[in-house]
């Protein structure tokens, strides 16, 4: 019997980066780290109809998928950055921030890598369901969706969600729908996605004034289309939003790529929502009952404690529409 969802999981690597910074320039400690994508797997495999698989894409793969997303230069400069900065002495470069946001990423020693290897995992995980698997999750850091075509930020430095895009339209499924339900405005995730005419993207989210990246958006094309909560949403209002988002994309696609971020839930050092962990299983039924298969892919969720739960909850939620659907 197929799994309703294969986890795919990233290969063992650096564990940086040491800070971050505030919207006032401070630092802070930064909360993105493997112990994140071992609580996100132990809750998906807790839910007897989850794989586990090995993040088996090839560095040639890799390599032809990030030179279609991110400009050459940007590549280049991640990589030595990546390679020089002493261990205790990361690197903010003030000019690869999205133009009009404040720079608060810094590159760290092996930050490139870390981040190549969140590319990895989303293009096997891509490939899962371009190859017939139902969903496919890809359990990766750092995060993608703030990563444009030649910049960072909160935590992103290359994009996994763009990433997914491309491995599937190297498959040959070129009607894909794209929703991020992070907490925060993928807005690296918006600007590559505007690059090819069509794309339907959907995204849900907090208000880009009071949460990164702190200054007004709008939709960059005529298929995004954009929903801010201006205040903390309850449940019901949110998987409202949700529905239509997803909704809004699944029809006439022939798979879709889910950014998810489970900073949405209460207690996140990042968010101010207050979204309880079983509000996932509702999100995962809604995504399995649109009926195209789903690449989903771990954008933010830094409360450690609950993002196990967050991931059973999800896992539960596409297995009972799976469940359901099968014949
Ligand atoms: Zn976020």
């Amino acid at each position: 019997m197929t799994s309703a969802l294969i986890a795919v999981r990233q290969r063992a690597g650096a564990d940086e980066p040491a800070w971050t910074l505030d919207r006032s320039g401070a630092r802070i400690e930064a909360r993105d780290g493997e112990r994140r994508l071992a609580a996100i797997e132990a809750g998906l495999r807790r839910h007897p109809d989850v794989d586990v698989a090995a993040a088996d894409a090839g560095d040639d793969e890799i390599d032809a998928v990030l030179s279609a997303i991110h400009d050459a230069d940007y590549l280049a400069f991640l990589a030595e950055a990546s390679r020089s900065a002493e261990a205790d002495a990361p690197l903010l470069a003030a000019d690869r921030a999205e133009p009009g946001v404040v720079p608060d990423t810094p590159v760290c020693r092996g930050s490139f890598e870390s981040a190549r290897e969140a590319v990895r995992t989303t293009v096997a995980a891509a490939r899962r369901v371009a190859q017939g698997a139902p969903c496919a999750y890809a359990v990766c850091r750092p995060p993608g969706h703030h990563a444009g075509p030649g910049w960072m930020g909160g935590y992103c430095y290359l994009n996994n969600a763009a990433a997914a895009l491309e491995t599937f339209r190297g498959h040959g499924v070129h009607r894909v729908g794209v929703i991020d339900l992070d907490l925060h405005y993928g807005n690296g995730t918006a600007a590559l996605l505007a690059r090819h005419a069509g794309v339907p993207f959907r995204s849900v989210h907090a208000s880009t004034i009071t949460h990164f990246p702190w200054r007004p958006v709008r939709p960059l094309a005529p298929s995004h289309g954009l929903h801010a909560f201006e205040r903390a949403p309850a449940e019901a209002a949110w998987l409202d939003r949700v529905r239509d988002a997803v909704s809004g994309v699944a029809a006439g696609c022939a798979a879709l790529v889910l950014s998810i971020g489970f900073d949405v839930v209460g207690g996140d050092p990042h968010g101010d929502w207050h979204l309880r962990p079983a509000a996932l299983r509702s999100v995962g039924a809604i995504v399995r009952a649109a009926g195209a298969p789903a690449c989903v892919v771990q954008e933010g969720g830094y409360a450690t404690r609950v993002l196990a739960r967050c991931a059973h909850a999800f896992a539960a939620g596409i297995a009972d529409g799976y469940g359901k659907g099968r014949r």
